[in-house]
């Protein structure tokens, strides 16, 4: 059985997880749960999986009574001690946001197995990751759909890509008039035409942000320069990632819109198992394929021409993405700032381009914080 620990248990990539084990009972053993601050759900899937580690993040919340006896950890090193477990054999890290990049590290040094969710990490921390994966024999599976579609289509192949193109549904606002996104309320917004995702993710993918951070994460997870690195508007959700290769030959890669094929590839990983959980009947769906419209999706064009002049950019957009986004959930702006925020604060940044350590990143972190405060106080002058 392999054991398994789950990071951000109660958000919707950590109960898709779930869902997915519950059907592979006798695969696998859950040993750890973490939440953030959901201890209800964590009180409900911890009497159900028994697992003899639980970690509460927030040190605020009253801690729910169990009938079994769990080792109980908090706040940030609670996370880090779960990630950290030596008997573990796959640490599933799907904790929203910068945070999760703690317990990552902890599980790479640590020479884990990783199906990671949190793209913030690889967007922010790639080269970091670089790093620290060279001196680990841990390995890291995405469990992003379109990163999964590309980590499957070009296992063994990398040398021969010409490029690869990731896939975009164009969220609730594609083929719309701009209008619709300047007066968007948060319902709008969250009503995402394709995929069942947690808030953030449903909210960048409504201006997509969603893929301007997945082209960052792809370009460090495959190790790819960004002139490789395609989108393309794919209302059907079907095809997930595309690889084109030096003989302009292409491979796709399909599926059903269901993050549970890229969760259970992960698990399984390098195993393909006999399971569906959907069939996909390809002669009732038409598939179509759109280029951005960067008029009313400004953030990719902006993205491309902003890597040219340094790797802190990409930080910085996502950083202030983080920021803004919960700003949002609070009604403290409107959803169409989000985007000419994001690029005003990258536009502001008079600092270095390159993020060198891991101080760099943290300095930015609160320069980030303080320049979306000082620009929403300008704004309500
Ligand atoms: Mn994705």
């Amino acid at each position: 059985m392999k054991k398994v620990v789950i990071l951000g248990a109660s958000g919707s990539i950590g109960l898709q997880t779930l869902e997915v084990i519950r059907e592979h009972k006798d695969e696998f053993e859950i040993i750890g749960l973490a939440v953030k601050e959901n201890v209800s759900i964590l009180k409900n899937l911890a009497e159900e999986f028994k697992p003899p580690y639980l970690a509460i993040y927030n040190p605020q919340i009253e801690t729910p009574s169990f009938t079994y006896n769990p080792q109980i950890f908090f706040g940030r090193e609670g996370i880090e001690i779960l990630a950290d477990l030596e008997e573990s054999d796959l640490i599933v890290i799907a904790i929203s946001g910068i945070e999760a990049i703690y317990p990552t590290k902890r599980a790479i040094l640590k020479n884990k197995k990783i199906a990671l969710a949190t793209k913030e990490v690889i967007v922010m921390g790639g080269k970091f990751l670089k790093g620290w994966l060279k001196n680990s024999n841990s390995e890291i599976i995405p469990i992003d759909s379109e990163h999964s579609a590309i980590f499957q289509l070009l296992l063994n192949r990398k040398k021969e890509v010409e490029k690869i193109i990731l896939t975009a549904s164009g969220g609730p606002f594609f083929g719309k008039e701009e209008k619709y996104i300047e007066e968007a309320n948060l319902e709008e917004v969250l009503n995402h035409p394709r995929w069942k995702m947690g808030k953030k993710t449903t909210i960048d993918s409504a201006n997509l942000v969603n893929k301007a951070l997945e082209i960052i994460e792809a370009h460090y997870l495959f190790d790819l320069p960004y002139e490789k690195i395609d989108v393309l508007i794919h209302p059907q959700s079907i095809i997930h990632g595309i690889v084109e290769f030096v003989d302009g030959s292409f491979m796709a890669y399909l599926s059903p819109t269901n993050m549970k094929f890229a969760i259970q590839y992960a698990l399984f990983y390098p195993k393909r198992i006999n399971f569906k959980w959907e069939e996909l009947d390809l002669s009732k769906i038409k598939l179509e394929f759109y280029p951005i419209d960067d008029k009313m999706f400004p953030i990719i064009k902006y993205l491309y021409e902003a890597v040219k002049k340094g790797d802190i950019y990409p930080a910085i957009l996502a950083i202030s993405d983080e920021i803004l986004v919960s700003y949002f959930l609070k009604k403290k702006i409107k959803f169409s700032q989000i985007v000419p925020l994001i690029i005003k604060i990258m536009e502001n940044w008079k600092g270095k381009t390159e993020i060198e350590c891991e101080e760099d990143l943290f300095n930015l972190m609160d320069w980030t914080e303080k320049e979306v405060i000082k620009l929403l106080r300008r704004y309500s002058e």
